[in-house]
């Protein structure tokens, strides 16, 4: 079994979590996995965590923070 690549956390219950390209991440917790994978908000730096929004190649947590940064256009999800 291979250790959590956050904490290094060896644990019967840990997961694989793989990635649109392929590549594959090692946890045993949902915290390391929202640590390591989990985008930030380029607005207030709160980890997106939902579906958020997301601007040309920019990730923001809701429609509110892509205001604050002066984009104009998007909607939350409903
Ligand atoms: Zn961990
Ligand atoms: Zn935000």
């Amino acid at each position: 079994m291979q250790p959590c690549e956050v904490c290094g956390n060896r644990y019967e219950g840990a997961f694989t979590v793989t990635m649109a390209d392929g590549q594959a991440h090692v946890f045993d917790s949902f915290e390391c996995a929202i640590e390591r994978l989990a985008p930030r908000c380029a607005a207030c730096n709160c980890r997106v965590i939902g579906h958020g929004v997301q601007h040309e190649s920019t990730i923001y947590c809701s429609a509110h923070c892509a205001r604050e940064a002066g984009i104009s256009g998007l909607a939350d999800h409903n």
